[in-house]
């Protein structure tokens, strides 16, 4: 009985510890996500202010921003990407 109890103890902690495992790999791989897009934030920077055109509670990457929200220079030909 005591054996059976320890058998199930030690099933339960190896299924903690997978959990704890489980939610450290997923945190991680959070913190990496959010510490890519803020690289690649940095990587486009508006040529009027010289700072990255999107906003931090703005989503999406750089590339995308039509506008720089600091100075508000337009980014991107609103008549769409044709060279005049
Ligand atoms: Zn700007």
């Amino acid at each position: 009985m005591l054996l059976l109890f320890a058998l199930l103890a030690s099933v339960a902690w190896l299924l903690l510890a997978f959990n704890i495992i489980a939610v450290v790999l997923a945190f991680s791989v959070g913190a990496a996500l959010v510490v890519l897009q803020f690289v690649d934030r940095r990587g486009l920077l508006c040529p009027h202010c010289h700072e990255s055109p999107i906003s931090v509670l703005q989503r999406g990457t750089a590339e995308n921003a039509d506008f720089c929200v600091h100075c508000h220079y337009w980014l991107k030909n609103p008549r769409g990407e044709k060279p005049v």
